[in-house]
């Protein structure tokens, strides 16, 4: 329980990330890293769905802005709301998520193949 407690968070909207846990263990998770990793049902995708559908026909498909945090909401005291410039606001982090999706070599180690 106590691991998935942030000591500190430290948000950069253009940056990313970064958590100093109760434990000790600092994570830092970049954008795209964050983007990628959005827990809510459309992006993790119910089976078979394709996550996200994007129109074949335009002519700016090509063009992506740069990845930004518009806004950060803290959710109750044990999630955060990240709304992103690609228009997505619907993940809710749990820190427990952070903490399962930190991308340092000591949890990536831990994970295995598991996943
Ligand atoms: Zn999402
Ligand atoms: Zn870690």
């Amino acid at each position: 329980m106590s691991s998935t407690d942030p000591e500190h968070i430290a948000i950069s909207k253009s940056k990313g990330i970064t958590i100093d846990w109760k434990d000790g263990h600092s994570s830092s998770f970049a954008l795209g890293y964050l983007r990628e990793h959005c827990p809510c049902a459309t992006c993790t995708g119910a089976h078979g769905t394709p996550p996200t559908t994007k129109p074949a026909s335009s002519p700016f498909q090509m063009y992506k802005p740069a990845l930004k945090m518009l806004d950060v909401e803290s959710v109750g005291n044990y999630a955060i709301r990240i709304v992103w410039n690609d228009g997505h606001s619907t993940g809710i982090y749990s820190f427990e998520h952070f903490r399962r999706i930190c991308p340092c070599e000591q949890c990536a180690g831990q994970k295995g193949s598991a996943a």
